[in-house]
């Protein structure tokens, strides 16, 4: 099964990509996390990736492009896989489209969790991210998913790990910029969503309101994916 996710930040989409690929074992591809691994790595990658990241611009499409599409050829994606903030435009949508066709891999389903921006930009700075898995959500506002405490300090409430933010998600104007392209339906992102549910072809669109608890979301989203 094959699957994309979109979401604005803040609207849950990593975590419930975690939950859907708990549930069914493909790898969960978030392009946002591949990029943070290689900064943190300090690897040639992350050194190009990070002014942009930081900014809240996307990473240029000749970088993020064949980045994502080399990863889909692993071997792990054979069983399917779920992508999540890619694409992030329109051409990426094309280019995803084209490599799709072209490798004869079939899209199944577009998950689309609807968030309003005021909503989504309200949650993006209480997330907390665990050092050991980018999977083990935690957030200081939802009792769900509310880091632990342990030796006085706040871990994560899966592994107990270390807890960090993201820099892009404490700087006001890189909240907003990541905004800006998620919500513009011309060339940005709700372009990209709207290419793949107008795309036809046997792919399933699932719309969720991103709004009610993660439970309820998940459940939305179950009952469709079956
Ligand atoms: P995310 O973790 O999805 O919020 O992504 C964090 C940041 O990584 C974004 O604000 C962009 O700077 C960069 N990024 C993630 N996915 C993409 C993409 N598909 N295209 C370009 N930049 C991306």
């Amino acid at each position: 099964m094959n699957i994309l996710v979109f979401g604005p930040n803040g609207s849950g989409k990593g975590t419930q990509g975690a939950i859907v690929q708990k549930k069914y074992g493909m790898p969960h591809i978030e392009s946002g996390a591949i990029f943070r691994q290689n900064i943190q790595g300090d690897t040639d990658l992350g050194k190009q990736a990070k002014e942009y990241i930081d900014r809240g611009d996307l990473v240029p499409d000749d970088i993020t492009i064949p980045m994502i599409l080399n990863r889909l050829q692993e071997d792990d994606c054979k069983q399917g896989w779920i992508l999540d903030g890619f694409p992030r435009n329109k051409v990426q949508a094309e280019s995803l489209d084209k490599a799709l066709k072209d490798a004869g891999m079939n899209l199944d389903y577009v998950i689309e969790i609807v968030l309003p921006r005021d909503v989504a930009k309200l949650r993006i700075t209480g997330r907390r991210l665990c050092v050991n898995d980018n999977n083990h959500p935690n957030h200081i506002a939802f009792d769900a998913i509310k880091p632990v405490e342990k030796d006085g300090k706040m871990v994560c409430r899966v592994c107990g790990g270390d807890l960090k933010t993201r820099p892009d998600d404490q700087d006001d104007e890189a909240i907003d910029k990541r905004h800006d392209i998620y919500y513009d339906d011309k060339t940005g992102t709700m372009a990209a969503v709207n290419f793949f549910k107008q795309l036809g072809g046997g792919v399933k669109v699932i719309s969720v309101d991103g709004r009610p608890s993660i439970g309820e979301v998940t459940d939305a989203i179950m009952k469709e994916l079956g």
